[in-house]
């Protein structure tokens, strides 16, 4: 759910104070190559039923009231029928870094009585906004790529205790090779800490078990045990399970926290005890939101646009991979190398294609212009044409410009000077 009002395609952008430190500030750190001046645009989306606390964690996670409060719709009035999909931008810094980030809706996913394809409009918008950066990277001029391209996807899983529901799976089996799926268990709090374990191996097992793709800190060799031991407590947290607040509550030994307040105690939002909220913000934006950007960029992007490509020009015949020989080896990789030709070739030609445009156009209007400057050449040399053939037909028909006195005035002339 979310603001209703704003149309999909008008992302509006306000302009964001935050109210504490989140954590952005550190993407200098994460980022080795890119200038930090520049700024940084991040795109997260959020997908799952209405009411699954998806505005509340978006606010709790960038501290900031990005989402309004919500007026539940009154009972009478017309829901809308599809999924739709409804972005918000806030420019927000902190500690002069600058970040602009885009949160990306999916009202109405899951809300219908026939969920069957749900998942369709959300993968279709993740694959527009991968052709309006491959647009842009094949434009001659390169310098203001702006990447609307989603980097992370939170997915909401109800805390209903069981396992996952068909529309799981689906929305995951659909979308985990488009987009950095990051799954989420809804409103932790409302399940004992045995019920949300139990919840989670059963979710991990339905993941598995359904080859799907979950995004993963990544971690390299040449990094150090703290790193590596930070990466694999993050994972150990997956799917987190999250609780968000964006009121202040006073716990009973006097501290005020964010968190949520009931008869019997308070859950606390930061608290890693009470919930996953602090790895889910560290993983999506004190370590590795860098990494987020460079996965989707690097893999899920690339692999989109090497298919993308090929389906303009050589079908690939998997077939043949099939089979562990060596000729089918070096089959496969020869077909793999006249794809890298095909896909170069696809490239160069897209970019030929349209420097060849560019220049077509300007001799077009060149061209124009010549004929145009052609065109008042002639009307002018038209014109002096007509007043000397005035002129000479005035002095044909004899109307004396006396032209007697005039040869004697220069035979005079020539009389006296000899
Ligand atoms: P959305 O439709 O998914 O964006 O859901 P909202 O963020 O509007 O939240 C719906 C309702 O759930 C609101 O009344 C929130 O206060 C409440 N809510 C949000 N997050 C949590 C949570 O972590 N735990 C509990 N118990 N309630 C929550």
């Amino acid at each position: 759910g979310s603001t209703p009002s704003l149309p999909s395609a008008v992302p509006s952008i306000i302009r964001k104070k935050l109210m504490g430190y989140v954590g952005f500030a550190n993407l200098p750190n994460q980022v080795h190559r890119k200038s930090v001046r520049k700024g940084f645009q991040f795109t997260a989306m959020v997908v799952g039923e209405s009411g699954l606390g998806k505005s509340t964690l978006i606010n709790t996670l960038f501290n900031t009231t990005l989402y309004p409060p919500k007026e539940p719709l009154p009972p009478s009035a017309e829901r809308p029928k599809t999924v739709s999909i409804e972005s918000i931008g806030a420019d927000i810094e902190e500690n002069g870094v600058r970040l602009h980030l885009t949160v990306v809706d999916t009202p109405g996913f899951g809300d219908f009585v026939n969920n069957d394809e749900s998942w369709k409009p959300i993968l279709e918008n993740i694959e527009s906004r991968f052709d309006s950066y491959l647009e842009q990277e094949n434009r001659v001029n390169r310098t203001k790529v702006v990447d609307n391209r989603v980097h992370a996807c939170l997915y909401f899983i109800q805390a209903t205790g069981h396992s996952l529901k068909e529309i799981d799976i689906e929305f995951m089996r659909r979308l985990h090779n488009k987009v950095n799926l990051i799954p989420v268990i809804a409103k932790a709090d409302t399940m004992t800490d045995e019920e949300v374990a139990e919840f989670k191996e059963r979710i991990l097992s339905d993941i598995a078990h359904h080859n799907i793709h979950i995004f993963q800190a990544p971690t390299y060799d040449n990094e150090d045990e703290e790193t590596i031991a930070e990466a694999e407590e993050i994972a150990s947290k997956i799917p987190f399970a999250v609780v968000g607040s964006d009121k202040i509550v006073d716990t009973p030994d006097g501290r005020h926290v964010r968190g949520r307040a009931y008869p019997w105690g308070v859950v606390e939002v930061d608290n890693e005890e009470h919930c996953d909220f602090v790895k889910l913000r560290q993983m999506l934006i004190r370590t590795y939101m860098e990494e987020l950007r460079e996965y989707t960029n690097d893999v899920l992007y690339e692999n989109w646009r090497t298919e993308k490509l090929l389906g303009m020009g050589v079908a690939q015949d998997s077939s043949v991979f099939k089979e562990i020989n060596p000729a089918a080896r070096m089959q496969e990789e020869r077909i793999l190398h006249e794809a890298k030709l095909a896909k170069m070739e696809a490239e160069m030609k897209m970019v030929f294609q349209q420097k060849v445009q560019e220049k077509e156009s300007k001799l077009k209007q060149s061209e124009e212009e010549l004929y145009a400057r052609h065109k008042e050449m002639k009307d002018a040399l038209e014109k002096q044409r007509a007043d000397l053939e005035d002129k000479k037909r005035k002095i044909e028909s004899g109307r004396p410009i006396t032209p007697e006195k005039n040869t004697q005035t220069g035979r005079r002339k020539g009389f006296l000077r000899t």
